[in-house]
């Protein structure tokens, strides 16, 4: 019986707990589990039986968080992670190596555009940026060392919808997998996979848990790349000499990706997800459906009531018919186009400060999809140490604020920003 995604946010992955029937998943406080016996231990840690080690690797509460989001992805399995930007690196560890690159979207959250620029250069890999409305500049940046392609379906801070099918058809036509950050959409409203994604990644930070309360992350494998077939991804075609010699696709087919990234991924890399970090990702998916339509309902009122003001220069918003990305909307995330976007004022850095500064409601915070209202001056802040030109191309000129709506009353969030603004002048 297929379930709908209503039901399924409430019971994929939960089961009665077979101990002692508890109804809600509960939080599996242990680091290790007792062996049956010596023949049982040897057959788990030589992967020849799937069961519970130690909790570096596998955690009862984390595995139901587990087939709670690769279910609502539609994918064939996920690996739960410490936050987004460690399943940013459990998803290319399996693909990269040293020389080896990705081909990414210009238009990413600001803390990957560091991961990616930066940081990735300490293991030997690199990313090429690239305009993802340019579909010829990613077929043209691919080279004989890129292992995949990355981009964001809804960008942060919005605004932004990638046309998934069309890049999905590129990645398809070069044989690499196309891994796609669903943070800002969330598998409710788009699911990157049915896109002809591979990989999806998430920060279950923002809008999964919703409330604020724990940092977390996920890679979902869709299951159908054939990793084998181009030779180009050793570690999960080619013999693991950790697991005497095992072949990962080979054995577990569909499921090739998750249990590498499980066995070997958060087995030495540790970025593991703690099972009270699960539980409160939980109980945030089962009310997921609810609170993205009214973070849509209350971005669409805000947004629109915010481009009629005076002080107002424009709004990125692509629910909005303005918006040159209105049309996607339909096609990539037909439920909405999510709960973030940015604002410029025509009174430029002053009047940022002074909106963010008078703001009541609204909390200045480096943080998104949060139950509240949360809004940030990135050019004061998180981007203050970029040049203006850099700032003007991350979509953080100093005239500009990024919003991301939260699920109070809409009439209440544009009362704050009324009487914000008129603080702000214009
Ligand atoms: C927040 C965010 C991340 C990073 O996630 P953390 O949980 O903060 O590590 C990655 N991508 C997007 C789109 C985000 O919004």
């Amino acid at each position: 019986m297929a379930y709908g995604f209503d039901t399924l946010q409430i019971h994929a992955g939960a089961r009665p707990d077979p101990a002692t029937g508890a109804r809600q998943t509960p939080i599996y406080q242990t680091t290790a589990y007792v062996f049956r016996d010596a023949e049982h231990a040897a057959a788990l840690f030589n992967l020849q039986e799937v069961g519970y080690i130690y909790s570096r690797l596998t955690n009862p509460t984390v595995a139901a968080l587990q087939e709670r989001v690769a279910t609502l992805e539609g994918g064939a399995g996920a690996v739960c992670c410490s936050s987004g930007h460690a399943a940013q690196i459990m998803a290319l560890f399996p693909l990269m190596g040293p020389g080896r690159n990705v081909v990414v979207s210009t238009r990413l959250y600001g803390g990957s555009v560091t991961q990616f620029s930066q940081t990735i250069k300490r293991f030997g890999w690199s990313a090429r940026f690239v305009d993802f409305d340019d579909l010829d500049a990613i077929e043209a940046a691919v080279d004989g060392d890129t292992r995949a392609i990355f981009c964001e379906s809804i960008a942060n801070p919005g605004g932004y919808i990638t046309d998934l099918d069309a890049v999905a058809k590129i990645a398809d036509k070069v044989g690499l997998p196309l891994i796609v950050d669903n943070t800002s959409a969330t598998p409710y409203l788009c699911r990157p996979i049915e896109h002809g994604a591979t990989l999806v990644v998430h920060s279950m930070t923002k809008f999964l848990t919703g409330n604020g309360t724990v940092t977390g992350g996920a890679v979902v494998d869709s299951g159908t790349f054939d990793w084998s077939a181009s030779g180009k991804f050793p570690s999960l075609s080619e013999p693991e000499p950790a697991y005497h010699g095992l072949k990962f696709h080979e054995t577990f087919g569909p499921l090739a990706f998750t249990f590498h990234g499980i066995a070997v991924g958060l087995r030495d890399l540790g970025m593991t997800l703690n099972p009270q970090a699960a539980h409160y990702t939980l109980m945030g998916i089962e009310t997921l459906s609810l609170r993205m339509q009214r973070h849509v309902e209350n971005a669409e009122k805000v947004a629109g009531w915010l481009e009629n003001h005076p002080a107002v220069d424009h709004v990125t918003y692509a629910g909005l018919k303005s918006s040159p990305y209105h049309d996607r909307v339909a096609r990539i995330c037909p439920k909405g186009a999510g709960g973030l976007f940015t604002v410029a004022l025509k009174g430029g850095y002053d009047a940022c400060v002074k909106l963010v500064d008078s703001l009541e409601l609204f909390s200045h915070v480096a943080n998104l999809g949060d139950t509240r209202s949360l809004i940030i001056h990135s050019a004061s802040t998180t981007h203050r140490q970029l040049t203006p030109e850099q700032q003007e191309a991350a979509g953080a000129a100093p005239n500009v604020v990024r919003i991301s709506i939260g699920i109070e009353d809409a009439d209440d969030i544009i009362a704050d920003l009324d009487q914000a603004l008129a603080k702000a002048g214009g």
